[in-house]
């Protein structure tokens, strides 16, 4: 179907070198995309590259580290000239740290803010001269079930996916004369590196989210394929500034 072709795009997936990122990443190169994969672990790259080919899908690696402005304007800059333009941006790196309010320290809120959002800022703001020149363009943020809800040990995660959304929206009102579209997904307990450490250390956190998660289990990083192709594609460009959790109806259980 044409309305969900990517073919002749380019997408930037910040942390597509593993988990969400690469799940969107496999699902943009399947309609079509070139996919650039931005991170820091080269090894995992090279695996999420491996299997992006195997997949038929056209794809490459850059390093980034999103704390650093320097680098996100780098990749952006270095994506948009390797392949011509740049159409898609996944801003989707991300980390936390889990503590109650009392023991964060300063170090802790500005990790987590500055990967999370900080990084969303700045990598939007580099791709807009390449989008507006193109006469258009799709940005994509993940926020989480946190951008929602609250939970006693994320205080900074839960600020920064509360940011990403509000910010989307701001830049959604500010570039929509410019056609693009921005918009943010908001993923349930999916089963990733992320979340692997707290189904350790949380005791009974697997159980309560599978509990309370209607299809009964954890998601999965493909699942998130498909609304990325949706999300990138003119399949959608006449949404913009909205938040859609891909969660397995976690978010409307009472
Ligand atoms: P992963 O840990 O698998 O992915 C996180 C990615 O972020 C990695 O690829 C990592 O790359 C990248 N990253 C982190 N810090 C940096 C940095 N400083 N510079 C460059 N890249 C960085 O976890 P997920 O796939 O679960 O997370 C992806 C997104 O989804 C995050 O924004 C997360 O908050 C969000 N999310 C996840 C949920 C879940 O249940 N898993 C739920 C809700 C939201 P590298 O390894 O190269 O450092």
């Amino acid at each position: 179907m044409k309305a969900f072709d990517l073919s002749g795009r380019v997408a930037l997936v910040t942390g597509g070198n593993g988990g969400i990122g690469l799940g969107m990443a496999k699902g943009m190169a399947q309609a079509g995309a070139t996919v650039m994969i931005a991170g820091r672990n080269k090894a995992k790259a090279e695996a999420a590259l491996a299997a992006l080919k195997a997949a038929g899908g056209k794809a490459d690696f850059i390093e980034i580290d999103v704390l650093k402005e320097e680098s996100c304007r780098a990749a952006v800059d270095a994506t948009a000239e390797k392949f011509g333009k740049l159409d898609i941006l996944v801003n989707n790196a991300g980390t936390s740290v889990r503590k109650p309010p009392e023991q964060l320290t300063a170090a802790d809120w500005h990790l987590v803010m500055d990967t999370n959002v900080t990084s969303a800022f700045l990598c939007s703001q580099a791709v807009y001269p390449h989008m507006r020149q193109a006469g258009g363009g799709k940005i994509i943020n993940i926020g989480s079930m946190m951008s929602i809800f609250a939970s006693s040990y994320a205080a900074p995660y839960g600020a920064s996916k509360g940011a990403i959304v509000q910010m989307a929206r701001s830049f959604a009102v500010a570039w929509a004369k410019d056609n693009i579209q921005v918009n943010c997904i908001l993923p349930g307990w999916i089963d990733t590196e992320l979340t692997k450490q707290a189904r350790e250390q949380v005791p009974g956190l697997h159980e309560r989210v599978l509990a309370r998660t209607p299809v009964a289990r954890w998601g999965l990083p493909d699942d998130f394929s498909g609304i990325a192709v949706f999300l990138a594609s003119p399949a959608s460009d006449f949404l913009t500034g909205t938040a859609i959790p891909v969660d397995g109806g976690y978010s409307v259980v009472a």
